[in-house]
């Protein structure tokens, strides 16, 4: 994949998400890859690209599966390809055994809480600036990049302190 058609599509999801006709917009990009745009294909791309949680496929084929009764597993699975493929949608593996999906496309730093397992998008002009950095002084193209930072999230934090602790419990 160039850097240039990653951008180009990338480009195209803004123009899609602003212009109020995003199916028009997700036909044309699949059309673009000679990939044919039917109708289960567009309700997972709908999903996919308009969530920030980063689910996983399992998650996509139960929400899909609410307006697409008859969707398959498979189907979901072969879509998330397409969109890997086309460069709409990254492919996660930092939890342990289950591939997470991304409609972000931007350098960005992912914190994974260790007790909840939310996964949270953080951007700082810095990355951007640190892959410029290492890209000219390394002279190597970038084409994508992943900072994957584990602990825990700010609720599970608040949950743990206002738990008592054991011994106080059982005065
Ligand atoms: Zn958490
Ligand atoms: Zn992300």
């Amino acid at each position: 994949m160039s850097i240039g058609l990653f951008k180009i599509d990338y480009y195209l999801i803004i123009t899609m998400t602003n212009s109020g006709d995003p199916e028009g917009s997700i036909i044309k990009a699949f059309r673009n890859r000679g990939y044919r745009a039917t109708s289960q294909r567009i309700a997972i791309s709908r999903y996919i690209l308009s969530n920030h949680e980063h689910p996983t496929a399992q998650k996509a084929y139960l929400e899909v599966k609410k307006t697409h009764p008859t969707v398959s597993l498979a189907t979901v699975y072969s879509t998330l390809k397409i969109l890997n493929d086309i460069g709409l949608v990254m492919e996660l593996n930092i939890s342990q055994g289950e591939t997470r999906y991304d409609p972000n496309i931007e350098a960005h730093a992912h914190l994974l809480c260790i007790q909840c397992g939310s996964l949270i998008d953080w951007s700082d002009p810095i990355m951007g600036e640190l892959i410029s950095k290492v890209s000219a002084a390394a002279n190597f193209t970038v084409i994508g990049s992943s900072l994957d930072l584990k602990g825990i999230c700010d609720g599970c934090r608040r949950k743990g302190d206002s738990t008592p602790p054991r011994a106080a419990a059982n005065d």
